[in-house]
């Protein structure tokens, strides 16, 4: 939504005629950023978007790469006829659009498309709104610069912003003081309940049950960063997160250092994502989602050890 918004701004301020339509919904605690009031949730308003799309001469794809991750909305992407262009930082992009900016070595799409911007006509429509929804880009795909900043242009970007007179602890406090009670508690709860460690596999999983998400008035967003809590504990560098969902479970995946966990998802999650955090889907039920998991972690056993070293 950072890249997405972002960009949103840069080209409205531009004079352009420009609508941000997104699959589903997405957290609360990004609903404070500019535009957000105008973002057309695909999921609630499929007639809407369809129409927005027809009546449209571009169509910009980001943070994702393969027409698969837009579930229901596929379809209506598909019959498209308007030119496509996709601007990404994840490995392996499809070949769907017309114009395909891609580049791992990016933090984050929204360190990639205000790179992008940069050099073009559009930097002078860079403005304090625009430059906040790239610095939330940024922080979040990052971890608040945690991982993935190994990339000096990610800091020489947030120096550009900053200038620009972004507020970063605002920002910060924003996005990551603003849960709910009810998700600090689900967290406890998960921490004590549902997460076990395998030690020999430098290992942890956690899972969260429909039941639980209903005790904990569970809304989008409430597990996020769940999945990184066990990388915290002395000797864990894998970690995996299972989400219940009616259908299927979600699963995200976290690594340090060498391991690669968008082969894991890959591979058994019909999913992938970065080295160090992925995710996927399986449609299976949960126990048998995590009986797969300890299935599968001696094959592994070798590459997280190899990572370590
Ligand atoms: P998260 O665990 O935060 O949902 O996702 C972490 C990373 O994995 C993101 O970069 C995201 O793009 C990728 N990812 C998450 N779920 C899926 C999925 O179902 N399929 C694919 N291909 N990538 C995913």
């Amino acid at each position: 939504m950072g890249a997405v918004l972002g960009l949103w701004r840069v080209l409205k301020n531009a004079g352009l005629k420009v609508t941000v339509v997104s699959p589903t919904k997405y957290p609360e605690f990004y609903h404070w950023m500019d535009g957000h009031d105008e973002v057309i949730n695909f999921s609630h308003h499929p007639k809407q978007s369809d129409r927005i799309l027809t009546e449209s001469d571009l169509m910009i794809f980001m943070d994702f790469n393969q027409l698969s991750r837009l579930g229901d909305m596929k379809p209506l992407v598909e019959s498209y006829e308007g030119k496509k262009v996709l601007i990404d930082h994840h490995p392996y992009p499809g070949n769907f659009a017309d114009l395909t900016i891609s580049d791992i070595t990016y933090s984050s799409t929204a360190e990639l498309i205000f790179s992008v911007l940069q050099s073009t006509e559009f930097a002078q429509y860079i403005d304090r709104n625009a430059a906040t929804s790239f610095f939330t880009g940024i922080m979040t795909d990052t971890g608040s610069f945690d991982f993935n900043v190994s990339n000096p242009n990610t800091f020489e970007v947030v120096a550009q912003l900053t200038r620009m007179g972004i507020d970063q602890q605002e920002i910060h406090s924003k996005v990551y003081d603003n849960y709910s009670a009810d998700r600090m508690r689900l967290m406890g709860f998960c921490l004590s309940n549902r997460m076990k460690i395998y030690p020999e596999y430098h290992a942890a999983s956690m899972y969260i049950t429909l039941e639980d998400q209903k005790a904990f008035n569970f809304k989008t967003g409430d597990n996020e960063g769940f999945v990184n809590m066990p990388l915290s504990i002395n000797g864990v560098i894998f970690s995996v997160l299972f989400t219940e969902k009616e259908k299927y479970v979600k699963a995200s995946f976290r690594s340090k250092g060498e391991f690669a966990v968008n082969e894991v998802s890959e591979k058994y999650f019909n999913g992938g994502g970065h080295r160090n955090a992925a995710g996927g889907e399986l449609y299976a039920s949960l126990a048998d989602t995590l009986a797969q998991f300890e299935n599968i972690l001696p094959e592994f056993e070798a590459r997280i050890k190899q990572s370590l070293k």
